[in-house]
């Protein structure tokens, strides 16, 4: 090897010594933190990490890097010097664990390989030096079997069965029950399994079963579900595995030994407090493994005092160190503790408000790292209502839960009898073995989806959260049975069509009958019906209290809500909106006064068309008039009509056949024949693409007139009234700057005719959505007739994808998401590089032309957590979201911000 690349040769071994919790690139989350916790003088069994980036070359040339095997012996013998005793030495071994340890925890990684450096000869002498016989073939038969089945890829049932034999043969429940011979003969059969199933013999040197699970786990990072799982989590491929070799303490050397798990706060309260769970006589997972009945961690105090007190003591020097809940591994042996493992612990939603809370009270932590340890989407699942905490319902089963939510209803199992009962008035529980396209309007109609099959990414998943709605789904202990109409949960009972049944989408759960849904806590506290400050308002809620007023103090994205009415609007304004951001002007035209709209687009002459018109404007003034009340002193963006206009004329089967039959009974309707005419004419094969939005407006004589008159009137009113008016004046679909120009100088006729009629100045501004790509790539020129843009992000990502939403998300995002082409729905989080880059550049473009200009978004991106971040990050002024959604587009803005140093202060 030349001179130079020995020079550059990098390190690929740490110990334990060398290490921190910032390293978790280099090595590893568990590494990174193993490292910490021996730099704190904590009792961890001396070890070293292999780094990532030898996994890294690893991977790429399919060879370990050639100076990493001395160095990993030059660590093994330091360990050895250390331990006084050599890996597998004959007459007293050394043993390891070799554990997998990337950046980010990973499903689909290798599983940890316990007692490394057993082989026929050294486990006689771990059963001489520990005076047990039972303890050494215990750990032997433990090593085959992991050894086996995660690095030689055995099929683990093998192993288990194997293993239930044994128990069986000598009529006992428990492996502790079996004896030294027991094992020392399930160690024999064990080694058959290895040598019948792989071809070789199970290897008896430590070394090379050592460097086997290394490569083992460097192989695991690129299994099939690793990768999945890092093509949804955008987790990058090439970040690699580090590999932690860690010399083995022993819970299973008897009563005097153990192996537990902890955290050092509730993690679903946050309260002080011990928590956890302990299993005496056990090695590693059998704790969590359900395998024997585990003690509460509190007993181990009556049981080994020093360990307990001692453990104390490092819980709370931990939480102190990483100012956080942290969750731990530990092992007792013959009384002496040892520490595994340990990170920041996962917690639930409420938890993590109270958490936040509390650190901030302790001195622990500030306001803006308070904001960092709370998210949105732990907000939105605090909003929904919940099944009463204690109800009585009787649990049928659990499956995953895919949609949050509570919902009640009767037991349906096909699409065509939900849709019948829901309009019949029932409530319905869809329940499917799997749901497919076909059950799209059941879902539609259901208060709720149930499905037996299919994990998170799922059909039925997929579209209950487009859709918003309650949603368990791969409930498998549930026997759905769709031909008989019934469904048949673990202990027998039968769930018939139009039993009662209860689902809860944010644990899982479903029950029998129905379960009282209450409010949330949460919810009540927005809408202002309870108080932070209220002796009985509860723990949570005054912790998210707290949380919203740091939130409101940071950010700089202001929150505006999607609102077509006073009744939302108020809502919406004490949920913390600073105004509304799209006002969608369709829903005026429907009921009673679609009457008017279908004579406005039949008129033959102007002045069947101007009574059309002069019909709707009281109607469309007086609309506006509420929504400015109550958004008084608030901006309110209203947007003209959009939707194309056959949208609010008769179904053109039902049309057609009612002519055919005033036809046959030469009973001519002339008005019908002519609708039907009407309706023919608007047909449009691809409406989204057609008449619509600006373009009615232009070739509709009188229509954007019409409601530019109403809100001018309604300003006006507002103005006589005292009153604040803030009315800015939207256009929706325009693809050119000309389009604009031409609505515009209409516009402003009518609004200088309203002031002067009425004595006032009123201020009305005019601006644009952004939502065809077309009027983003030619955003400079649009903003010269522009005040305002909103980024209309739905029909942008409908539009720049090619996807039309109803069409695609119901067939084939399923598919889409299990290949991995993409992590989340591009509708539910906003495709950055694609969409989000025509977003940035249109705001540049535009504030390029007009300094001053006015840039925010409506669509639903405006309240995804993930989307808001990057709102901020282009310097928008504000999101827009339906109101149920503004807490939480208020929270991410605040982190958006917090996270960001300086809150973006280079835009306004
Ligand atoms: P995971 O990533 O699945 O938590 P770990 O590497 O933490 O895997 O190991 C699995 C189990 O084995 C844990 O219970 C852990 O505490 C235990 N374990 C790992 N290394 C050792 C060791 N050197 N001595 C004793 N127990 C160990
Ligand atoms: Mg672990
Ligand atoms: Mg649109």
């Amino acid at each position: 090897m030349p001179e130079d690349q020995q020079v550059e040769q990098q390190k690929f071994v740490y110990d334990f010594h060398e290490g921190n919790k910032d390293l978790k690139d280099l090595l590893g989350g568990k590494g990174a933190n193993l490292a910490e916790m021996t730099n704190l003088g904590l009792p961890v069994p001396p070890g070293f990490t292999i780094t990532t980036e030898a996994c890294k070359e690893y991977l790429v040339s399919g060879e370990e890097p050639a100076a990493l095997r001395d160095e990993v012996s030059a660590h093994l013998d330091a360990l050895e010097a250390r331990m006084g005793k050599k890996l597998g030495q004959a007459d007293d071994p050394l043993l390891v664990s070799v554990r997998s340890g990337a950046k980010f925890s990973m499903p689909g990684m290798m599983d940890t390989v316990l007692n490394i450096g057993l082989s026929d000869e050294s486990v006689q002498g771990l059963a001489a030096q520990a005076g047990e016989e039972r303890f050494a073939w215990d750990s032997y038969r433990r090593l085959i079997q992991m050894f086996g089945k995660t690095v030689l890829g055995v099929d683990g049932d093998l192993f288990e069965e194997a293993l239930e034999g044994a128990k069986h043969a000598k009529g006992v429940a428990s492996d502790v029950e079996l004896e030294a011979k027991d094992l020392k003969r399930l160690v024999q059969v064990f080694k058959e399994i290895v040598a019948k199933e792989t071809g070789r013999d199970f290897p008896q040197d430590p070394r090379e079963q050592m460097d086997l699970a290394v490569h083992a786990v460097f192989d695991s990072w690129n299994t099939d579900r690793a990768k999945l799982y890092r093509r949804q989590e955008r987790i990058p491929h090439d970040l690699g595995t580090a590999v932690n070799v860690c010399s083995m303490v022993f819970g299973n050397l008897g009563p005097d030994s153990g192996t537990g798990v902890a955290f050092t706060r509730d993690p679903a309260s946050g309260h002080a407090g011990v928590y956890g769970d302990y299993l005496q006589n056990a090695q590693g997972e059998d704790v969590v493994a359900g395998i024997r009945n585990t003690m509460q961690l509190a007993e181990l105090e009556g049981l080994d005092k020093k360990s307990y007190d001692e453990l104390m003591q490092i819980m709370q020097k931990l939480e102190t160190h990483y100012l956080d809940l942290c969750d731990i591994e530990f092992t007792i042996e013959r009384g002496k503790l040892w520490m595994l493992q340990t990170r920041v612990g996962k917690r639930t939603a409420a938890a993590a408000f109270r958490i936040a809370t509390q650190l901030v009270d302790q001195g622990l932590i500030d306001e803006a790292e308070a904001l960092q340890r709370v998210t949105g989407h732990q907000l939105a699942q605090l909003m929904f209502p919940r099944f009463d905490s204690d109800h009585k319902g009787e649990l049928l089963g659990r499956g995953i839960a895919a949609s949050p939510g509570a919902a009640v209803g009767k037991a349906v199992f096909d699409s065509y009898t939900a849709v019948k009962w829901s309009r019949s008035g029932e409530k319905v529980i869809l329940i499917r073995r799997e749901t497919n396209p076909d059950d799209l309007d059941g879902m539609i109609a259901a208060e709720g989806i149930l499905t037996s099959r299919g994990g998170k990414t799922s059909h039925a998943a997929v579209v209950a959260r487009g859709m918003g709605k309650t949603c368990v789904c791969g409930a498998e202990e549930l026997e759905v049975d769709t031909k008989r109409r019934r469904m048949t949960a673990p202990g027998g009972v039968v769930i018939d069509e139009g039993d009662l049944v209860s689902i809860d989408g944010s644990t899982g759960k479903v029950y029998l009958g129905d379960v009282p849904v209450v409010p949330s806590p949460v919810v009540e506290y927005f809408e202002g019906r309870m108080h932070a400050g209220a002796e009985d308002a509860d723990e949570l809620v005054a912790a998210v209290h707290r949380i919203m007023a740091y939130a409101d103090r940071v950010r700089r994205l202001r929150v505006r809500a999607n609102a077509d009415n006073a009744e939302d609007a108020s809502r919406a304004r004490r949920f913390g909106a600073q105004g509304i951001g799209l006002c969608r002007t369709e829903h005026m035209f429907l009921g009673e006064r679609r009457q008017y709209v279908e004579r406005l687009i039949l008129a033959e002459s102007d002045e069947e068309r101007e009574a059309a018109l002069t019909a709707l404007t009281p109607l469309q003034k007086d609309d506006f008039v509420s929504l400015f009340e109550a958004m008084d002193g608030l901006p309110v963006t209203v947007r003209l009509l959009d939707p194309p206009l056959h949208e609010f004329l008769p179904d053109i089967t039902e049309l057609s056949v009612r002519v055919a039959l005033a036809e046959s009974r030469k009973d001519h309707n002339e008005n019908d024949l002519r609708l039907l005419q009407a309706v023919h004419r608007l047909h449009e094969q691809n409406p989204m693409l057609g008449l619509r939005g600006v373009r009615l407006g232009l070739v509709i004589p009188g229509l954007f007139a019409m409601q530019v008159k109403a809100i001018a009137e309604a300003a006006a009113d507002r103005l006589d009234a005292k009153g604040d008016p803030r009315a800015e004046i939207m256009i929706p679909l325009v693809g050119t700057v000309q389009e604009l120009e031409l609505v515009r100088d209409e516009a402003e006729q009518v609004i200088a005719e309203v002031e002067a009629r009425r004595g006032v100045e009123l201020k009305l501004t005019l601006g644009t959505m952004i939502e065809l790509p077309r009027a983003a790539l030619t955003a400079g020129q649009i903003a010269e007739s522009a005040d305002f843009f909103s980024f209309g992000t739905n029909d942008l990502t409908q539009t720049v994808w090619g996807f039309s939403r109803d069409d695609v998300e119901a067939s084939f995002f399923t598919a889409y998401l299990e290949k991995g082409i993409f992590g989340v729905s591009p509708f539910e989080t906003i495709d950055r590089d694609g969409v989000g880059a025509l977003v940035r550049s249109a705001a540049e473009a535009g504030r390029a032309t007009r300094p001053d200009l006015k840039l925010g978004v409506c669509g639903e991106h405006g309240g995804d957590p993930e989307s808001v971040h990057f709102f901020h990050e282009v310097g928008l002024d504000y999101v827009s979201c339906s109101p149920f959604r503004i807490p939480v587009a208020r929270l991410e803005a605040a982190r958006a911000a917090a996270a960001t140093e300086g809150g973006g202060s280079d835009h306004r």
